[in-house]
């Protein structure tokens, strides 16, 4: 280094020295993930380039949120914003139009075709029997690439110098989730096929059901904001009792006394708890979209036998 020449230009080499310093302690990108597995994913494509803040907790109802101040400000304070979309977090549209300017916003199913269901009238401010979209897209494995795609896409372009990289990391969770649909469509495939139909607490596994042949049934609506109905309930006890389906699991964020009331009632029993809209903490079974597949199977699949 010609280090008399660079004191010539003394602009230069502070602006030199001010590069090296930026390149050693550059502070990693703020991503703000409106829940856990959005997080989980943007951690796993971003690695140590991102730091991610997910809004809603491990084990926390997106559906049902109340923002805390501090929300806000993880909000504003992110370079990028990655939410679910398909109506899931409609406290998210409120809290984007309180904090006003033009936050860089990445929807998570974009491309996705969204499975249509029946609202119950209760959830989202649609009116009783019209269909909207069910928006729990992350259940099936094959929508979870489409994320990855969008989310890999979505970080090259609000942070470019970390492009390469998001794009490899991007490829490599890919080619994981393509081989860990194939390990869950072979262990569905070990349940006798008029055995593949389990109750759940509320409508969170449609995407599921449809990608790997198995029937879910729940009292609750698509959304956890409503509570089953006397009738609906009824209606599934006796669903349960005609066709013989024994396993009823409850779902993470959700409140179990009516499942556990409805599968006494039908004379099955819960046989555990399910990963549906959020991922646990660190030290329980699903911290990652990844081990939340491995973690409902490993359930789902002896109690579909009736091992459970
Ligand atoms: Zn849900």
């Amino acid at each position: 280094m010609h280090r008399r020449s660079l004191l010539a230009l003394p602009g230069l080499l502070l602006a030199a020295r001010a590069a090296q310093a930026q390149a050693q302690t550059q502070a990693p990108f703020a991503v703000t993930a409106s829940f856990s597995i959005l997080a989980d994913m943007a951690r796993v494509i971003g690695g140590d380039r991102v730091a991610v803040r997910s809004i809603v907790g491990p084990d926390a109802d997106a559906h049902e949120f109340q923002p805390k101040p501090s929300d806000a400000v993880a909000l504003r304070e992110a370079g990028l914003i990655i939410r679910n979309g398909l109506g899931f977090e409609p406290w998210l549209d409120r809290m984007l139009s309180a904090a006003g300017g033009s936050p860089r916003v990445a929807v998570a199913t974009d491309g996705i075709t969204p499975r249509m269901m029946e609202d119950d009238g209760h959830g989202h401010g649609h009116s009783h029997g019209a269909k909207v979209p069910d928006p729990h897209a992350w259940q099936d494995l094959r929508n979870g690439r489409i994320y990855v795609r969008n989310l890999a896409t979505a970080l090259a372009a609000a942070d470019p110098a970390g492009a390469e990289s998001y794009k490899a990391n991007a490829a490599a969770y890919a080619a994981r989730l393509a081989d860990l649909d194939a390990w869950v469509r072979a262990q569905i495939a070990t349940v006798p096929a008029a055995k593949r139909k389990v109750v759940t607490s509320h409508d969170a596994f449609g995407y599921f059901g449809a990608a790997y042949g198995v029937t879910l049934l729940a009292p609750q609506g698509i959304s956890t904001d409503s509570e089953a109905s006397a009738a609906d309930v009824a209606k599934l006890i006796r669903q349960m009792r005609r066709e013989k389906i024994t396993a009823a699991f409850v779902e993470n964020m959700t409140n179990p006394a009516t499942l556990d009331r409805l599968a006494r009632e039908a004379g099955a029993k819960v046989s555990g708890k399910l990963y549906a809209d959020a991922l646990s903490g660190p030290d329980g079974t699903a911290p990652t979209y990844e081990a939340m597949f491995r973690s409902n199977i490993a359930l789902l699949v002896p109690a579909m036998k009736g091992e459970g």
